[in-house]
């Protein structure tokens, strides 16, 4: 099923025009609609009870603006699978040669913090 025009307006006004989880700006032709409970449309129903898995929907509320790279990135993930993803690929960069030379000179700095998504820091906000 494609999500209609005016869905995706929706979708994209949910953030402000900003990516849900990164929080950088997205022009609303960039934007890609992601799921926050994957849909799992190549998986059959079985695969799924046998995963543990849920099927997530079309429903506005299931759905969050993302930017190309986080859209990629999160795949068939959930929130919690994605959030460690992310911090692993940062463990994972710092080992790579260019990661330990960029670390060596300072060019780059390795923070250890939480991941904290763009959309949960706005609803945050709105609960202060
Ligand atoms: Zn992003």
């Amino acid at each position: 099923m494609s999500i209609s025009k005016k869905v995706r307006q929706l979708v994209y006004d949910k953030c402000g025009g900003h990516c849900a989880y990164c929080g950088k700006e997205i022009a609303y032709k960039d934007m890609q609609v992601d799921h926050i409970i994957p849909m799992l449309r190549n998986f059959p129903d079985w695969q799924i009870e046998m995963g543990g898995w849920t099927r997530g929907t079309d429903d506005i509320d299931n759905l969050l603006p993302s930017c190309r790279s986080c859209n990629f990135r999160k795949g068939t993930c959930d929130l919690e699978d994605f959030r460690k993803q992310v911090k692993a690929q940062c463990e994972t960069l710092c080992k790579t040669f260019q990661g330990k030379m960029s670390l060596s000179y300072g060019l780059i700095v390795k923070v250890d913090k939480p991941i904290v998504f763009y959309f949960e820091k706005l609803n945050n906000q709105k609960e202060e």
